[in-house]
């Protein structure tokens, strides 16, 4: 892990909080992870570390695997 990839995890919203909550079991209950997400001072970094990564489970950046995954074959289009 790079040190820049730590500091953005440290300034997390999700720093101390259940690990469980970003990783629900289906995209419905998502909300509560998102919500934290999308008051989060890097959820852009967070998210994009996720797409480069290829995280494939759990909620990062205020989206779920499947929203990600979107993203992606948007920018293969468009690249
Ligand atoms: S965007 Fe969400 S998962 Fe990413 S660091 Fe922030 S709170 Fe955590």
């Amino acid at each position: 892990m790079s040190i820049t990839e730590n500091t953005w995890r440290n300034r997390g919203a999700c720093n101390g909080l259940d690990p469980a909550v970003f990783f629900p079991d289906s995209e419905e209950n998502a909300g509560e992870a998102k919500a934290i997400c999308s008051e989060c001072a890097v959820r852009l970094s967070c998210l994009e570390h996720a797409l480069a990564v290829r995280e494939r489970d759990g909620v990062w950046g205020g989206l779920t695997e499947k929203e990600r995954r979107r993203i992606i074959r948007q920018r293969r289009r468009t690249a």
